[in-house]
């Protein structure tokens, strides 16, 4: 038998193993199914073994897994084509996670203060906001667990409340080192936090007047998960720089970071560099994953559950004095709760929901979050309605009753 022995103790797993899956739908190892509301947080978007993009991958795997970047890739510039038309980007670097493709975005904006003769240059970050687990991204987390134990935490970061333009005014009042601003268009780890409509509108505005980049952690949010190709579309406007990974390679681990014309000519030959980034086996992929999303008329479908699914819990449970409030962009959608309303610490719902064989996530300590596959169908969205519903109520009437 396989054990945690020689792992380090890094994550803290459910006692479930999965050994294979198909679509919105997930087996572990007694051949038990479950549906899959979280698809390895936002990152399977097509689902399990989707055909198209295992087709891909088994081909590829034949042919060619790896050159390295002292060659040309002609996938990788395939890929970058199609990433540059969606979202109106110009220029493309690949990494291999989230993390890296933000590592890439802080050099960017490092490098942009120090051309234009700002040797101190500082990014503005958000309260509760998430870009990894490096030294970099981690102090630009704006999560102290993520954070402590950690320091000395790499200088440069100036932190802002979420949502809050008149902070961000403040601070281009009083500090002249800004040049750039590096934000999620929905805050995801930090509990599916939605701003204001014109929120990037107005952070677009500040960016043009003092000449600093806006920089989209789109990490989660991208690639179809908000009912759109980028959140940022919402807003009809264009960040300076984005970053992306997760639902990407549909599993295949490739994070980007995309640039426009002023930002995109920042890195020069010798200023960064991965031996993995941008190989033949995840481009090829990831191609094949923007190529789905269009064929198989995935936004549309996106929007149509995402609706479906946030009135059916308001409906249900959006009522009850323990719902907070019930909030999504798509198909990233957050319940939160009063924590002091339930019987039972909040956490517990991933592991009831388990006992129930669906997968749920919850972040920032008190809302479910559900972020299901882009591909799911009206009866798997009625199988995640109904039973997180039945478990938030049943956790609230017991409180009742106690
Ligand atoms: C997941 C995530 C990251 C980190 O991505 P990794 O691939 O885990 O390094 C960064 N930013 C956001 C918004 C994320 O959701």
């Amino acid at each position: 038998m396989a054990n945690n022995e020689h792992l380090m103790k890094t994550y803290a797993p459910l006692d479930v193993t999965f050994e294979h899956g198909e679509g919105a739908y997930l087996w572990d190892t007694n051949k038990e199914k479950y549906l899959d509301a979280l698809c390895g947080i936002a990152v399977c978007g097509l689902g399990h073994a989707h055909p198209a993009v295992t087709k891909t991958i088994s081909e590829q795997a034949a042919k060619l897994l790896h050159t390295s970047n002292l060659y040309q890739i002609d996938k990788q510039q395939h890929l970058a084509d199609q990433l540059c038309e969606i979202s109106g980007m110009s220029r493309v670097f690949f990494s291999n996670s989230g993390a890296e493709a933000n590592e890439a975005a802080i050099k960017i904006a490092r490098l942009f203060g120090h051309k234009n003769k700002i040797d101190n240059p500082s990014i503005i970050v958000m309260d509760n906001s998430f870009h990894g687990r490096t030294m970099a991204t981690l102090s630009a987390t704006g999560n102290r667990k993520v954070q402590a134990g950690f320091e000395p935490l790499v200088q440069g970061f100036i932190r802002a409340p979420y949502n809050n333009i008149e902070a961000i005014r403040n601070i281009a009042e009083n500090n002249n080192n800004v040049v750039a601003i590096l934000v999620e268009p929905v805050q995801g780890e930090g509990g599916i936090n939605i701003p204001d409509p014109d929120y990037l509108n107005q952070l677009r505005e500040i960016c043009d007047q003092q000449n600093w980049l806006l920089m989209l952690d789109e990490i989660q949010t991208g690639m179809a998960r908000t009912g759109k190709w980028f959140a940022f579309q919402h807003n009809n406007i264009q960040p300076d720089v984005m970053t992306l990974a997760k639902a990407l390679g549909n599993g295949v681990p490739i994070g980007a970071c995309l640039a426009n014309d002023k930002a995109g000519e920042v890195l020069q030959p010798g200023n960064h560099g991965s031996t993995f980034g941008g190989n033949p086996l995840m481009c090829a992929t990831a191609s094949t994953v923007i190529d789905t999303i269009k064929a198989d008329n995935i936004l549309q479908n996106v929007n149509q559950m995402s609706q479906y699914i946030i009135n059916s819990f308001k409906e249900k449970i959006g009522l009850l004095d323990g719902v907070r409030e019930i909030r999504g962009m798509g198909l990233m959608i957050g319940i939160e709760l009063g924590a002091d309303t339930l019987n039972h610490d909040c956490t517990d719902f991933v592991k009831l929901a388990l006992e129930q064989h669906l997968l749920i996530n919850v972040t920032a300590g008190n809302v479910i979050r559900l972020l299901p596959p882009l591909i799911l169908d009206k009866q798997q969205a009625d199988i995640i309605i109904n039973t997180v519903s039945d478990l938030v109520t049943a956790s609230l009437q017991n409180k009742a009753a106690a």
